[in-house]
């Protein structure tokens, strides 16, 4: 007997939390729960992350979590309850089959058989914006090379647990050559260990373009948190039903399991939802705790009454569906089919023996990191924003240790050299080198120049505000192990 923790959640959540309970009861599943409150209740509380601070020792006690959707309310103040859960328990991994059930459930494509597994921590979500001009305002990309290596490695394992035979990466490193740069290199190290799964490599624009043309020449996809989120309701809008897809959030020792589509305020209190959604999930989490032969069980059944035309309204169509049932009857036509399988659909069969999937990432190698200049972001709406005055004032002020190598206005090199044209906003990246970096390797660390400091930053920057000049922030630049870890200004 396993204890999970359950959430009705709000809108249709109750009703097809209690469909899916009731199936999973039929088919045997060996499961106790603890019901906890999430949603517009709990916010309506004034409790700001929809959760109470007593169901999180629930949560943590059972370590699997089946969730009915919330209703996310609107205004400024709220916390995305899902962000909250993800990041304070840990998971990783997204992990979101879209699968075509045609033509019983109508789709463009119906051979697609595909699984999105996306970085859930990190990327854009950290959620560091700020505002640091009157014009501009920064959102924070954070990568990390254990949270790639997990959300891969984890990829990888997946495809070999389910007998997945290809993983293919999409990322946009040809612009962000750091951030989806080190995604795509730990894919490369990763994919080495696993020369029984093929792997490839898209970059996302075109990646997205194929998954909503020719999903169905993918089979897991592997990507970064913000392209992850787009690509994933792409591939479970082209499947054919929002109702049908469940989704499953995997950690190294907590998961949750969710339906993908929202709390369908339109139909609420009708009776008429499809409970598939969560009732996929449920399934994923069977699986996840070592009830597969019940997850099994329970979608055979509900591929059989695909096939018979037992049909909720969102997925109804004339000639094709006999019934048109409401969430409980359909409950009642999937519970009398368990024990049998489909017959053109393709029946489900898992390796009862799998074990779980665990994760362990590499120890990270020490660096030897080389302090080697600062770009020193300020604004300044002097002199007719014209950049030559801006880079006459600073190269004085860079002192004798370091070089004024150039300003950017929005990554668009305007000094020297610039061009008349750029539009320029208030907000300027000015690049300072060390002159020690600029020194040929033979002569550096002899004396020819001195090497930089973290104080020649805090230096200069005293000498950039008694010039009266408004500097928002820095960011230092680095060689790692003798290598350049920053990028270079246009025409650098
Ligand atoms: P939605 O997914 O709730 O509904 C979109 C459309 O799909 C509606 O027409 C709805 O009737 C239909 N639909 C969804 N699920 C269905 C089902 N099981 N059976 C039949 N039809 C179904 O999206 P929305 O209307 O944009 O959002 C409603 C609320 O849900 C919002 O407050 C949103 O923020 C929230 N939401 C929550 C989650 C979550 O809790 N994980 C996810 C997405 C949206």
């Amino acid at each position: 007997m396993q204890r999970i923790t359950i959430a009705y959640g709000d809108g249709i959540g109750t009703e097809i939390m209690d469909a899916t309970l009731q199936i999973m009861k039929a088919a045997g599943a060996q499961l106790e729960y603890d019901v906890i409150e999430i949603g517009e209740k709990v916010y309506n509380r004034g409790i700001q992350s929809g959760i109470a601070p007593e169901s999180w020792d629930t949560l943590r006690r059972n370590k699997v979590f089946l969730k009915s959707p919330i209703t996310t309310p609107q205004g400024g103040g709220f916390k995305s309850l899902n962000v909250t859960v993800r990041k304070t328990l840990g998971l990783f991994a997204n992990v979101r089959p879209c699968q075509a059930f045609s033509p019983y459930v109508k789709t463009h494509f119906p051979k697609m058989d595909l699984v999105v597994i996306r970085e859930n921590e990190e990327d854009l979500y950290a959620g560091i914006e700020h505002q640091q001009t009157a014009e501009v305002i920064q959102c924070l990309k954070l990568v990390s090379r254990p949270g790639c290596e997990k959300v891969i490695r984890y990829a990888f394992e997946y495809a070999r647990a389910y007998g997945r035979k290809r993983v293919t990466c999409m990322t946009k490193d040809n612009i962000m050559k750091f951030t989806d740069g080190l995604f795509h290199r730990i894919f490369n190290e990763v994919a080495a260990e696993y020369p029984d799964i093929e792997h490839n490599h898209f970059i996302i624009d075109i990646g997205a373009a194929m998954l909503a043309d020719k999903p169905e020449r993918f089979d897991v996809v592997v990507t970064l948190n913000l392209y992850g989120d787009i690509i994933s309701d792409i591939t479970a809008e082209v499947a054919g039903s929002v109702g049908m897809g469940g989704s499953a959030n995997i950690g190294d020792d907590f998961a949750m399991f969710e339906a993908i589509h929202g709390s369908a305020p339109d139909i609420t209190g009708k009776g008429i939802a499809n409970p598939s959604g969560l009732l996929n999930a449920a399934c994923m989490m069977l699986v996840h705790i070592g009830q597969s032969a019940v997850a099994e069980n329970i979608q055979n059944a509900l591929m059989k009454t695909l096939e018979d035309g037992i049909h909720t309204g969102d997925i109804y169509t004339e000639g094709m569906s006999n019934e048109r049932v409401g969430t409980q009857q359909f409950a009642e036509a999937l519970i009398e089919r368990l024990g049998q399988r489909p017959e053109h659909l393709k029946a489900v069969s898992y390796n009862k023996e799998q074990p779980p999937i665990h994760i362990t990432v590499s120890p990270t190698k020490p660096v030897v990191k080389k302090l080697v200049g600062v770009d020193v972001f300020v604004d300044w709406t002097g002199a007719n924003r014209n950049p030559n005055e801006l880079g006459d004032i600073l190269k004085e002020l860079a002192g004798d240790n370091m070089k004024l190598k150039m300003i950017t206005n929005r990554g668009v090199k305007v000094y020297p050299d610039g061009l008349p044209e750029t539009f320029c906003t208030d907000h300027w990246r000015c690049r300072f080198v060390s002159l020690d970096s600029l020194l040929s390797p033979v002569y550096q660390g002899t004396g020819a120049a001195r090497p930089m400091q973290p104080k020649d930053i805090a230096d200069l920057l005293t000498r950039i505000d008694n010039a009266g000049i408004n500097f928002i922030k820095t960011e230092n630049l680095y060689w790692m192990d003798g290598e350049r870890v920053y990028s270079l200004g246009q025409g650098e």
